[in-house]
């Protein structure tokens, strides 16, 4: 293919961090496809089909389901604004960089926020949530579901409940569990919560989906003082998405084909089993990491399977290690994130990038980086150890 001068032309990458994660060709070629307008009655019925494909994603019936035009951090910023106002209590557990973060929207809201704080690779013990909430009495209880900072999956199915016992709504960041682990936004009783387009969806950054209960819809609803984002209040981007059409902002309209190509192919796959093809890639990644001696930054049994966080191992710069994975092999995996920071690496095998090819790759690839880093290794041993697990079923 001839290259204009200065035209675009990124190098092939395979896209292993913590997103984005790699975007379905079916998805690329729905953005190439022709602009409508907004208010188009072709583009309205997209949307409506776009929001019915996302309840069905997040497992819910929940009306108020929409994209948030931004990031997954707009979808934090959108439920935490909506439902706080200045004064009110809300407990957010952290259990690493991204639960942090919303303890600072949280606290920009003017809500009085209390932590609740596990060590970093722990998940939140569900005892310790009961108590918390009978001592402060929160009107909400924020909780990162899959933390990406350190690979840990926090136990979300009984928390919507015992949340609801103490009259407190609970906001979840589901932003890397969408689509890729277990998330069941009505049986589990979540109030509010938020996702991305780029990680478990298979889609380019941009869009945050969001989803809000009736609880969290009469919670806003009966508001004392305005919203204080005028762009991210729900009551009026609603008006947009949901009933008379009101022109609030303008839609990233490729965006939104986007992710309505990329819920598609979900939909096609099935949930369950796009669930299950995660599992069977963790297992096979996971026996491998371990055969190249690399150790999990969260705890046993609460390790994600679209995430895997390792240490680094001593002597091994962590720079100079992915500078090579991506110069070398076109892959990018990610670095630490806060108290991470230089001492982990972050590896996705999330949505449309979760296969076998390229858990298998990049064993070869890690192996060859890390024995070159001066780490004794047994040739073969990570590829070898993948390829028994994906024998084993
Ligand atoms: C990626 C991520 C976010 C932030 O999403 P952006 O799209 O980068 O704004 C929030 N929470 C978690 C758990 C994430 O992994």
């Amino acid at each position: 293919m001839s290259v204009l001068p200065g035209q675009l032309a990124p190098s092939p990458r395979l896209l292993l961090g913590p997103g984005p994660s790699d975007a379905h060709p079916r998805v690329l070629t729905a953005m190439t496809t022709p602009l409508l307008g907004h208010l188009d009655p072709q583009f309205l019925q997209i949307m409506t089909e776009t929001q019915e494909l996302l309840r069905q994603a997040f497992r819910t019936q929940n009306r108020l389901t929409i994209p948030v035009s931004a990031t997954g951090t707009a979808g934090m910023e959108t439920c935490l604004v909506n439902l706080l106002e200045p004064g009110d209590r809300a407990v957010i557990g952290t259990i690493g960089y991204f639960g942090k973060r919303m303890v600072e929207i949280a606290r920009r809201t003017g809500a009085e926020v209390t932590v609740l704080e596990a060590e970093w690779g722990n998940i939140l013990d569900i005892n310790r949530i009961r108590e918390t909430l009978k001592a402060v009495r929160p009107k909400v209880l924020g909780l990162v579901h899959a933390e990406t900072s350190t690979g840990a999956l926090q136990p979300m199915e009984e928390v919507g409940k015992l949340a609801h016992e103490t009259d407190t709504l609970l906001v979840v960041d589901a932003v890397t569990s969408l689509a890729c682990t277990p998330l069941e936004v009505d049986q589990w009783a979540f109030d509010a919560t938020f996702s991305c387009s780029q990680k478990g969806l298979g889609c380019p950054p941009g869009l945050a989906p969001v989803t809000f209960s009736e609880r969290a819809i009469a919670a806003l609803k009966g508001r004392k003082t305005p919203v204080q984002s005028w762009y991210l209040d729900l009551s009026l981007i609603e008006s947009y998405w949901g009933g008379d059409r009101a022109y609030h902002h303008t839609a990233p309209i490729s965006m939104i084909y986007a992710l309505r190509e990329g819920l598609r192919i979900v939909q096609e796959e099935g949930l369950e089993n796009r669930w299950a093809r995660h599992l069977r890639n963790q297992k096979a990644l996971r026996a491998g990491l371990l055969a190249l001696g690399l150790q999990y930054t969260a705890v046993e049994g609460h390790q994600m399977p679209q995430l895997h966080a390792v240490r680094l191992p001593s002597g091994v710069d962590d720079v100079a290690g992915r500078k090579l994975l991506l110069s070398e092999f076109g892959i990018e995996i990610g670095g630490g994130l806060g108290d991470l920071k230089g001492k982990a690496w972050r590896i996705g095998m999330m949505g449309y990038n979760s296969e076998p090819k390229n858990v298998l790759l990049l064993l070869a690839a890690l192996e060859s980086v890390l024995s070159r880093a001066g780490v004794k290794l047994t040739p073969g041993a990570g590829v070898a150890a993948a390829e028994s697990a994906y024998a084993a079923g």
